[in-house]
């Protein structure tokens, strides 16, 4: 689907797999497209099961993470290029951190993305969920996000951001662009040593933009936050998907390279040209 040549060091960091059960392809699919694309590395990165509530629409089930983990353990070892790289993309729930602790201790994660899906029990980026949108007040809903990503960075619990700025996506914005906001989260995401993810994800989406936006990675530069990239691929076809334009984008925002994980520690590399 794409030139060899395109993303020779680059690493797709988010791709999930049909344990999560809204993905699909076998996990071999995703990896010879990660191949196909030129792309250097590909992370799974499947949603860990929810500790308070099961949904097999969302995340795979806790019985499956065993399975998941040895069967990217089994291609990782078999693969050389590209390299294939074990995540995992957790929820973050306020309360829930000590159970956290132990679960990723207890995998050999090469890095954990912390995710916000939820307010209050919303699962606000969730399709089925837009009619609560109606009437919402906006300002208040992005305040609430924002906070919530400071209590997920400060836990030091997880490596990387996922979708900085995930509420955007059905393009409800709130009245002011939130720079304090975003400045209080990249001070705490900074301070406890994660990365940010540039997502493309969100191009595929009503929004149809990268998450996030230019002027958050900017301000993410200025904090020296590293970043990493991700398609978000729920299909084998969207693995490295417009990373060529997301290099352009953090190279327009004053980033020169990008990290990847290896046992949970950021490796640096540099941006291609
Ligand atoms: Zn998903
Ligand atoms: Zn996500």
């Amino acid at each position: 689907m794409k030139n060899s040549e395109e993303n020779p060091k680059l690493i797709d960091h988010h791709v999930h797999t049909i344990y999560c059960g809204h993905a699909e392809g076998t996990l071999e699919d995703y990896v010879a497209s990660a191949g196909e694309a030129g792309l250097g590395g590909v992370g799974f990165c499947d949603h860990l099961p929810f500790l308070a509530f099961e949904d097999r629409s969302l995340a795979m089930c806790w019985e499956e993470l065993p399975r998941y983990v040895d069967e990217v353990l089994r291609l990782a070892g078999k693969e050389k290029s590209p390299a294939v790289k074990l995540g995992i993309e957790a929820d973050y729930f306020p309360g829930q951190e000590e159970t956290l602790y132990a679960i990723f201790r207890n995998f050999p994660f090469d890095y954990v993305y912390g995710s916000i899906h939820f307010i209050e029990g919303w699962g606000f980026d969730d399709s089925r969920n837009v009619e609560k949108y109606e009437g919402l007040d906006v300002n208040d809903f992005y305040r609430k996000y924002y906070n919530l990503v400071v209590e997920m960075a400060v836990t030091g619990l997880f490596d990387v951001w996922a979708h900085p700025d995930l509420p955007k996506k059905f393009r409800y914005r709130p009245d002011n662009q939130p720079v304090e906001l975003v400045e209080a989260a990249l001070e705490a995401i900074a301070a406890n040593g994660m990365a940010l993810e540039v997502n493309t994800g969100g191009l595929r989406k009503p929004v149809g933009e990268v998450y996030p936006e230019p002027w958050i990675l900017e301000i993410a530069n200025r904090a020296g936050v590293p970043i990493c990239f991700g398609s978000d691929a729920h299909k084998p076809e969207y693995v490295g998907a417009a990373f060529v334009e997301a290099v352009k984008l953090v190279r327009s925002s004053g980033y020169e390279s990008h990290v990847t994980f290896k046992g949970r520690r950021p490796v640096e590399l540099e941006l291609p040209t």
